[in-house]
């Protein structure tokens, strides 16, 4: 507890003076030792309060100059509390469900698939949000609600970071987990359902089994990269390997594909940040070896079970159309 509930004051705040008196005292001649007192300071201090904000600067201010190995390791202040709280219900179904149609609107009249293809691709993309969303709901993570933009699929801004790295891959895997079931779903409804065997319902499988396969991909920030990182954040390389070759083949056959180049845009300089020899050390990706198998034999499977999937029903649909589908 850093805030008395009594009087909202802070209950190290002699600790607090004491400890900024030496660090401004050491900040001329030993700007090391003088961030290292500022970061004991911080452990003092509510992450979303001002004093934290400041002192957070000072330390990169302090450190700037050093080698890397040399800067203490600090977590980001978090952001005030009326920015992190969750929009109350009313407005999040209301974000939620108007960015749902505007999406199916735009497929509708912009894809070959019709309406109905249209609410099914985007419900399909739904059941992968609230995938993320159950799970961001049990670890207490306050977020954005998942907001869809055309040709983009759905974001969750995450307001609050995860607190380490096996709390993101959980909320990582969550999406492509129900967002599998969901494909699932169509592909049984298809099989066992006469009235469903049609081959809008096949086609929405397939779409389903596609869009969650390529969230998959261990770059982040797509889910993949948040549920890989939980093993070692290592497994990016192979990622980002597999990405810049798809998308240069992609360019040579089809030209320029424009979600490639922004998952690259956005993979690289936190592929950089978190490699570098300092981000390696970070304690965020310090998690139990037991945790960190399980969720990576999740992962394995998951992408085993989409990739057979994909293929089948892609063949299947082969037998509809009588060509290759292309994705
Ligand atoms: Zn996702």
């Amino acid at each position: 507890m850093l805030v008395c509930t009594n009087c909202g004051g802070l209950v190290h705040m002699d600790r607090l003076n004491a400890l900024a008196g030496e660090a401004m005292r050491a900040e001329e001649q030993n700007p090391l030792a003088a961030a290292l007192l500022w970061r004991q300071a911080l452990d003092l201090l509510p992450p979303d309060s001002r004093p934290y904000a400041e002192i957070h600067q000072r330390i990169g201010q302090l450190s700037a100059g050093m080698p890397v190995e040399a800067i203490p390791l600090v977590a980001p202040p978090a952001l005030p509390r009326e920015q992190r709280e969750n929009d109350p219900l009313p407005l999040a179904v209301a974000k939620t469900v108007g960015s749902m149609l505007l999406s199916i609107v735009v497929y509708a009249y912009l894809l070959d698939g019709g309406w109905r293809f249209a609410a099914g691709f985007v419900g399909l993309m739904l059941v992968h949000e609230m995938g993320h969303v159950l799970a961001m709901w049990y670890y207490g993570l306050s977020a954005s609600p998942p907001i869809f933009i055309p040709f983009l699929g759905a974001l969750i801004n995450l307001r609050q970071n995860p607190p380490n790295a096996k709390v993101e891959a959980i909320v990582g895997i969550g999406g492509p987990l129900t967002g599998t079931v969901g494909a699932l779903i169509c592909y049984g409804l298809y099989h066992y359902v006469p009235a469903m065997h049609t081959p809008l319902v096949l086609e929405l499988a397939y779409f389903g089994f596609v869009l969650n396969l390529f969230n998959l991909l261990p770059v982040p920030p797509l889910d993949g990269g948040r549920i890989t990182a939980a093993v070692s954040p290592w497994i990016w390389m192979l990622g980002l390997a597999g990405l810049v070759v798809w998308f240069f083949a992609q360019w040579y056959y089809h030209g320029i594909n424009f979600i490639l180049l922004l998952v690259l845009f956005f993979a690289v300089p936190r592929i950089r940040a978190t490699l570098r020899p300092h981000g390696r050390d970070n304690p965020y990706y310090r998690i139990s070896p037991a945790a960190s198998w399980t969720i990576g034999a999740l992962y394995v499977v998951l992408g085993v079970v989409l990739l057979l999937a994909k293929s089948e029903t892609g063949k299947m649909l082969m037998r509809y159309y009588g060509h290759d589908i292309g994705i």
